[in-house]
């Protein structure tokens, strides 16, 4: 696969994976299976999101999971800070490394999802930004809906293109590209992929949700031309909000970890011990398992992974 011998996966399921879910966990349990996904040898974890604990329950209480965490030096905890109000609670973390910022490439879905336009979300990151970076956390923005918007419809690559320059000038170390409604295909990977040639592939994450089965081809499409930062969640918890089916959540960490291992590129990570955290977050959660992987090996347990 184009030499690549590693690749970084950020594991989203303690945030957008959970923040999904009907049934909300206790701190102990988010902190128990934040824990649980870092003994798998995970390197990078998004573990929750600084929002009101009246207007998303999920995430009620993110600085408490985080103050239970201590600072890592094998994983990166991570947390999205979706305003200044959040910021003032992120930001005596100790256990925190780089904040996470949204936004999206469309602006009819930054005014529906967000409740800002995009200049206003661009205002906040202006102020949200250097007070991060003077702390020494790395910037993270995720740049949603870069592949099609439920409001919009196709997003104009030059208006994603140029929002990304932006936010990179304004000190965001990773931007992660997010296929928000799961449509893209391969060769819209590649059309936006090639038209972002001008940053560096270092700044760029893959954000693809599988509501359309197509999310492991658009990782073989990104890893072939040498993108190497995918975002994933345990279990594939999680979703987009305009879609019903079960599936049509993040792209699942074991199908893409299997993936990896099935092309010899080492990520360090349990495979069984990752399947095994999920199926038991999926019986916490009352819901069954989005991990195709997991969903194969049920009925077969001689089958080694
Ligand atoms: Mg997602």
């Amino acid at each position: 696969m184009n030499g690549l011998e590693s690749v970084h996966i950020v594991e989203v399921g303690p945030r957008d994976g959970l923040q999904n879910e009907p049934r909300c966990l206790s701190v102990h349990q988010r902190v128990s299976l934040i824990q649980q996904l870092e003994a798998t040898g995970l390197k990078e974890i998004e573990c929750g999101s600084f929002v009101s604990n009246s207007k998303l329950p999920q995430m009620a209480d993110t600085d408490k999971v985080m103050a239970r965490l201590s600072l890592s030096q094998t994983c990166i905890y991570s947390a999205l800070v979706p305003n200044q109000k959040a910021w003032s609670q992120a930001e005596g973390i100790e256990a925190l490394q780089r904040i996470a910022l949204f936004t999206s490439a469309s602006e009819l879905f930054c005014q529906h999802n967000i409740g800002c336009s995009l200049s206003e979300s661009l205002k906040a990151f202006a102020v949200i930004i250097p007070l991060a970076k003077a702390k020494g956390l790395k910037i993270r923005v995720y740049l949603s809906c870069v592949w099609g918007c439920p409001y919009e419809g196709r997003v104009d690559i030059n208006q994603s293109l140029a929002l990304a320059a932006t936010l990179l000038e304004m000190g965001c170390d990773q931007l992660s590209l997010a296929d928000t409604i799961g449509i893209a295909t391969q060769s819209q990977i590649k059309t936006v992929l090639t038209a972002f040639k001008s940053i560096d592939s270092e700044h760029i994450a893959l954000h693809f949700h599988n509501s359309s089965g197509m999310a492991i081809a658009n990782v073989m499409q990104c890893m072939d031309m040498g993108f190497v930062t995918f975002d994933s969640a345990i279990a594939g918890l999680g979703g987009c909000p305009f879609a019903n089916a079960l599936d049509s959540g993040n792209l699942a960490t074991e199908d893409l970890v299997y993936l990896l291992h099935g092309l010899g590129i080492e990520t360090g990570i349990d495979l069984k011990q990752l399947c095994s955290v999920g199926n038991s977050l999926c019986q916490l959660l009352h819901r069954s398992n989005a991990s195709r992987l997991s969903l194969s090996l049920l009925n077969k347990s001689t089958l080694v992974i």
